[in-house]
């Protein structure tokens, strides 16, 4: 399997605030972990800056401006209510997640490797269409699915989000659209409050895994192999996008489920194996979340080597 890393030292400079979980040691720590020579086969590449037409797949122009217009130029500014907060560096920053979400499409889809890894910063899957949210500003999971269709005529696109929240942001971007598949298992309740089960969409194109705080590895697995992965593959993707998050890690300081690394490299390859069926192995996986420097580097580690094939 030839697995590609995107990466940018620009998603090392947003910069939130020393006391914001979501710090630079967060990707330091999955870069550092992906420099092992577990992962010398791979590939690495620097993400490219997304296009003002890649972010108005989902967001809308009067929202792209605005994060524009708010780039401080020093300093701090918050988006929403003191969640999601850029400094200087933050808006290429996060044009160069998107970038990197595309791109990974842009080369799996050409059939330059098998499937990509996003390892980029800040998470993105709970943005949505005018608005900043839970350290999300553009949401690059969502935006990567619609740039697939419309640069590449990849009819069904699926994201799978195994990050401890729900990705209230794609929810809102698929959710009238029976050719988008959003699945997603998270913890519940918690934040952002949304991912009910009967949050299904316009063609039971949305499925929610909600999942009680504590939930262990054999509950995560008999849920997924009861749930989601039917659905998923049910619907016969052309393309699988998964928001990588790893703050469902047994180490993580703000969720509270307790996923191993081995769940990581399970779910990865049970959805690989989907993929595989209907997308011919087709796959682009974006780091969302994870707050444990440690619980992360070697989450992360156990889903790229399942990207790998290892
Ligand atoms: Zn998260």
């Amino acid at each position: 399997m030839q697995t590609l890393i995107y990466t940018h030292p620009a998603c090392l400079d947003h910069r939130p605030g020393d006391h914001h979980p979501e710090s630079p040691a967060r990707l330091l720590a999955v870069l550092t972990a992906l420099k092992a020579p577990d992962f010398a086969a791979a590939q690495w590449r620097d993400a490219p800056l997304a296009t003002i037409e890649q972010l108005v797949l989902v967001h809308t122009p009067e929202y792209v401006e605005s994060v524009q217009a708010r780039s401080p130029s020093k300093g701090l500014r918050a988006l929403d209510a003191g969640d999601t907060i850029m400094s200087p560096g933050t808006l290429e920053a996060v044009l160069r997640c998107v970038g990197a979400a595309c791109a990974g499409v842009d080369a799996v889809v050409a059939g330059e490797a098998d499937n990509a890894f996003c390892a980029t910063r800040p998470c993105g899957h709970h943005a949505e269409a005018d608005r900043a949210m839970g350290f999300c500003v553009f949401n690059q999971a969502a935006i990567a699915a619609k740039h697939a269709r419309v640069a590449h005529g990849v009819n069904r696109v699926a994201v799978v989000d195994f990050d401890v929240h729900h990705g209230n942001g794609t929810q809102q971007a698929f959710f009238d659209d029976p050719d988008l598949f959003y699945g997603s298992c998270h913890q519940s309740p918690f934040y952002p409050g949304t991912g009910a089960r009967h949050e299904t969409g316009v063609a039971g194109n949305i499925v929610n895994v909600p999942l009680a705080r504590g939930c262990d590895s054999a509950m995560f697995r008999t849920r997924m192999t009861a749930d989601l992965l039917p659905a998923l593959r049910r619907f016969e993707p052309d393309l699988l996008i998964m928001s990588a998050g790893f703050d469902a890690h047994h180490q993580d300081p703000l969720g509270g489920l307790g996923f191993t690394d081995d769940d990581f490299h399970w779910i990865t390859r049970e959805l690989l194996k989907v993929a595989d069926d209907s997308a011919a192995g087709r796959a682009v996986s974006i780091l969302e979340g994870g707050y444990s420097l440690e619980g992360l580097a070697t989450g992360a580690g156990a889903h790229v080597r399942a990207l790998m094939g290892r």
